[in-house]
């Protein structure tokens, strides 16, 4: 399983392939890729071989310059297409990818389902693109904190708003998760390989660390919403 992400001046669906390839060691079952493509979210995501989600990647062309990708190894719902990440909401505004488990998922889905949101899986990760949409209003980062809050479990997570192109958001607690640098460019991964190509500066993120990167710059802030300085790792 594993997650990538790119914001930058490429097309982030090569970046964002070409990373969870070289993640492909560590064993999925299905794959996906969301991109803003510029006040739109279009997400593609498939059961099977990464190979398949490339296919239908060269059909139908995802144009953007950042977004996010995921192999994910089943621990809640059946691989299918619809259990595959990236996880959105029902306005389509927000993907979500995630690796690790959330615990107290089912306790958080009667309650959303009881306030009428409509769920499209099986999996404990589809409570977190609700979550953050219910908390929304015009900040991702505080709707992510707000959301962090609320769950309980592992996860490396990959977030992006259709109304923030310009933001890429990622946390981790217990799962891995590191973020490579670049010039005009910044990227997520769980796994330093996976960005060996672009760059070889990175942050190691520890848990409770929430990275909020733009093309030029990555702030990274604690679990109490701390902005903290960590050396860069060549
Ligand atoms: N628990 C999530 C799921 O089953 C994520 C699995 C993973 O780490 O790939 O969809």
């Amino acid at each position: 399983c594993g997650i990538v992400g790119y914001i930058g001046a490429r097309q982030a669906v090569e970046v964002i392939v070409d990373g969870l390839t070289r993640l492909e060691y560590r064993g999925y079952d299905s794959a996906g890729v969301a991109v803003n493509t510029g006040g739109e979210i279009i997400i593609q995501k498939k059961k099977g071989r990464l190979l398949l989600l490339e296919e239908n990647l060269k059909e139908n062309p995802i144009k953007g310059n950042m977004g996010i990708g995921h192999t994910r190894w089943a621990t809640h719902g059946e691989p299918s297409d619809e259990n595959s990440h990236p996880h959105s909401n029902e306005s389509c505004s927000i993907a979500v990818v995630h690796n690790g488990i959330i615990e107290n998922y089912l306790e958080i889905k009667r309650e959303l389902q009881e306030k009428g949101v409509v769920f499209k899986s099986e999996t404990d990760t589809e409570v977190i693109s609700h979550l953050i949409d219910s908390y929304y209003d015009g900040d991702l980062l505080d709707a992510l904190y707000k959301t962090l809050k609320r769950i309980r479990g592992a996860y490396a997570l990959g977030v992006i708003h259709k109304n923030q192109p310009d933001v890429l958001i990622a946390a981790r607690k217990d799962s891995p998760l590191v973020i490579g640098v670049g010039e005009g460019e910044n990227f997520i991964a769980s796994d330093i390989p996976a960005l060996l190509k672009y760059t070889k500066n990175v942050y190691l993120l520890e848990d409770g660390d929430v990275a909020v990167l733009t093309k030029n710059s990555v702030e990274i802030f604690d679990l109490k919403k701390n902005k903290i300085s960590k050396n860069l790792t060549e």
